[in-house]
């Protein structure tokens, strides 16, 4: 059987060390000596000034959303993870979907102007796949309206645009340490943010609030992380060279080998380095896609429709909106299997495959 993903683990003897001092600190949680730990390594990782390790990538979202005090309307991609969406009705604000671009499927910046009203208070864009959004021209209509700028980052771990990370643009970013990804913390989040008066509110947010002893400062909910989830990070740290270096040549290998595949991948940001997240093709047409899926099912290869269905078309609490090159990509878009453990044996097998279905 081979998974779209598998989490990466490594080896159970790197975990057990931290479990001996976490056993003697008798410190499960709140803020603890690997959790503070971990934020600085990923600082000093990632190159980014100030970093908070939270519950996960959609607590980031909706803490993101609160401290910038956002109200109204919130433009934002149909094409993403629902949790994109969702945090913003989850904060009683109104999502306004924009189509992406069919070449690098984030937002198309060029329609953000024509969908800004009186009640647009931000932007929350996705860089798909850890493809960076159109961040310097997102910026200058943020400026010239007045609006906040958050970036799902969930996918961008890694990323950097004109050597600065990706996780510095826009007032907030987030992103998702969840097992799934490439880099993860079990169950984990990341805010990050370059101005500091956001980054002491998202602190206090994140510890329901308390400046002191007897006192509050804001409203806030639990988004810390424990110890636990702190050690796999800083275990999956260690390893995280490797896991890049192996996702390239699993990648390079699946472009090399399906050269001959009419379908094409995502148009990356000229001036930012890949991070191997993910393998999606955009395929000739949804019934391909459907026979290259059954068949693939059917060898026990499983891959995935991501992102399918589009968000602006298909949420029970949302009005339906079709969004022409959402509709269309999310309907031939497929993830072909990419992990850590995956064999280049393994991707040119599926490959030929993938071939020989075109091809019949
Ligand atoms: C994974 C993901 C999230 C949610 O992250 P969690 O850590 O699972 O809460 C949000 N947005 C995108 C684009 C994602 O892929």
């Amino acid at each position: 059987m081979i998974p779209v993903t598998k989490p990466f683990l490594p080896p159970q003897e790197d975990y057990n060390e931290y479990l001996q001092g976490i056993w003697q600190r008798n410190w499960l949680t709140n803020m603890g000596p690997l959790a503070t730990r971990l934020e600085n390594d990923l600082k000093k990782y990632l190159k980014v000034s100030h970093l908070l390790f939270v519950t996960n990538g959609t607590v980031a979202l909706q803490m993101a959303i609160k401290v910038l005090e956002l109200s109204g309307e919130i433009i934002t991609t149909p094409f993403s993870f629902v949790a994109t969406t969702s945090s913003i009705v989850w904060e009683g604000c109104t999502p306004v979907f924009v189509d992406i671009d069919p070449k690098t499927l984030c937002i198309d910046a060029e329609k953000i102007e024509a969908a800004i009203t009186e009640k647009t208070s931000a932007i929350l864009a996705t860089h798909v796949y850890g493809n960076p959004c159109d961040v310097e021209f997102i910026e200058t209509i943020a400026k010239k309206h007045n609006l906040k700028v958050i970036y799902d980052a969930a996918h961008a771990f890694g990323v950097e645009v004109n050597g600065k990370s990706i996780f510095e643009y826009g007032d907030i970013s987030t992103c998702s340490l969840h097992s799934t990804k490439l880099y993860h913390s079990v169950e984990g989040g990341l805010i990050i943010t370059t101005e500091l008066d956001l980054l002491k509110k998202l602190a206090l947010v994140r510890n329901f609030g308390i400046s002191g002893f007897d006192s509050f400062a804001e409203l806030g909910l639990n988004g810390k992380n424990s110890e636990f989830h702190a050690a796999m990070g800083l275990v999956n740290l260690n390893y995280v060279h490797d896991i890049f270096d192996k996702r390239r040549r699993l990648t390079e290998r699946y472009d090399c080998k399906l050269s001959g595949l009419k379908s094409y991948k995502p148009e990356w940001h000229s001036k930012a380095n890949l991070n191997y997240a993910y393998y999606p093709i955009v395929l000739e047409s949804e019934e391909l896609l459907l026979k290259m899926k059954g068949d693939l099912d059917k060898q026990e290869i499983f891959t995935r429709r991501y992102f399918y269905p589009s968000l602006a078309s298909s949420l029970p609490y949302l009005p339906s909106l079709e969004l022409p090159f959402t509709e269309d990509i999310s309907k031939r878009i497929l993830c072909l299997p990419l992990y850590y453990d995956l064999t280049l044996d393994e991707v040119d097998w599926i490959s030929g495959l993938l071939l020989e279905i075109q091809n019949s």
